[in-house]
């Protein structure tokens, strides 16, 4: 019989990657998915079978703001392993909805976890349980920072993310739960987010580059990040539900670039100069700023045998060619006759 998971956020950029993983692993994976009104399957739909063709890849409509069908889904599916990567995941955005944040990341945690409780008191099987925390959570505190460091989070967000953290924690202590925290910083990919800042800086330059856009507005330059490659934390994620016995990993690359600086490696790629381009917009500050994430993964090296294996570098010129391949695409339809599409957001 081969190993189920369950996936919560299968749609986003970890899910994706996370699931691509485990089907080449040989699991059976489960996803929940949100009911849209436009199709919101794209990061995996390249993985997404006939289920006539058999049952490697399911969907499952739920919601972590709704417990019962949460429950459900854990009967029906019968899980060996869930990861809980569904999130409002957004920082700026979570200023702008601190409740509806706190209701997905803090409470939406929680939900599983009483889910999961419920389901291994009733079948008497043990489920092994990963929670996608953040080095958000950090927030004020000084790099480089790793599992001893003392959470001080600076937003909505990062608080809900504390509060969730804990509770995998006290399930851990309390009820036994194999259950993991993964404290991951920034990590990103072709399929992050636009909105993130990264993805916003790769997607304006290439459509710069080809002529589509003519200005790029950002926020603060000066905070630093610690990027890795979504590819690679997604094996941590899995490793840590693979240990005897379950505990808390910091996974970084241990490098930090400021956003100028991130900017200055993409625009160089493609032979621009940022400067000329780029623009300031208060819009984009925070009402509080996270200075600066560096993180120390030695635990995670010396536990689980991980390592980032991805530079910076090599990261952005992933991005720039993923984004340039979706800006020619957009460079056709406009030479066709098609409207350009304008470009906004966080
Ligand atoms: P993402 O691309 O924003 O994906 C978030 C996922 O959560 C999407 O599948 C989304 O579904 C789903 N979701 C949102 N609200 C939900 C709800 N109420 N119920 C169920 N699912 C819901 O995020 P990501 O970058 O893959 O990150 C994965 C997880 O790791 C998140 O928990 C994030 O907070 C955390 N994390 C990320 C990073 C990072 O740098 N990427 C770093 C540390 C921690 P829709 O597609 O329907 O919106
Ligand atoms: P975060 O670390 O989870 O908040 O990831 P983001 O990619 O959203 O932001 C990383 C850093 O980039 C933060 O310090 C932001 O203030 C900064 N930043 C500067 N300009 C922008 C922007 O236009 N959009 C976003 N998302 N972040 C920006």
């Amino acid at each position: 019989m081969s190993p189920s998971a369950l996936v919560t956020g299968i749609t986003g950029q970890d899910g994706s990657y996370l699931t691509e993983l485990l089907l080449a692993k040989g699991y059976e994976v489960h996803g929940v998915i949100r009911r849209a009104s436009t199709f919101n399957t794209d990061r995996i739909d390249h993985l997404y079978a006939d289920p006539h063709q058999g049952p490697k890849l399911q969907l499952h409509y739920g919601d972590l703001q709704d417990s019962g069908g949460l429950r459900r889904i854990l009967d029906q599916v019968a899980p060996d392993e869930v990861y809980n990567l569904g999130a409002q995941s957004h920082v700026r955005v979570s200023f702008d909805q601190p409740e509806f944040t706190a209701e997905v990341v803090g409470l939406g945690c929680l939900r599983l976890l009483e889910a999961l409780r419920s389901y291994q008191d009733a079948s008497k099987r043990k489920v092994r349980f990963y929670q996608a925390g953040s080095s958000e959570m950090f927030g004020s505190a000084k790099p480089r920072q790793n599992e001893d460091t003392r959470f001080q989070p600076r937003s909505p967000y990062a608080c809900a993310k504390v509060y969730a953290h804990y509770q995998v924690v006290n399930y851990r202590e309390s009820y036994g739960l194999f259950a993991c925290n993964g404290i991951l910083f920034n990590h990103e990919s072709p399929r992050r987010g636009e909105t993130f800042v990264t993805r916003k800086i790769t997607r304006a330059a290439t459509r710069i580059k080809l002529g589509l856009q003519h200005k790029l507005y950002l926020g603060n330059l000066d905070a630093k990040r610690d990027w890795g490659f979504a590819g690679d934390y997604v094996e941590a994620m899995w490793r840590m539900l693979q240990q005897d016995h379950p505990d808390d990993y910091v996974v970084a690359t241990g490098t930090a670039l400021t956003i100028r600086q991130f900017l200055a490696l993409v625009f160089e790629q493609l032979d621009l100069d940022w400067k000329e381009w780029v623009e300031i917009d208060p819009r984009y500050f925070r009402p509080a700023e996270v200075d600066h994430l560096e993180g120390d993964a030695a635990k995670s090296k010396a536990i689980l045998g991980w390592e980032a294996g991805t530079d910076i570098k090599t990261l952005a010129a992933m991005m720039v060619d993923g984004d340039m391949e979706l800006a020619r695409r957009e460079a056709v339809l406009k030479n066709a006759g098609h409207a350009e599409t304008p470009r906004g957001g966080f």
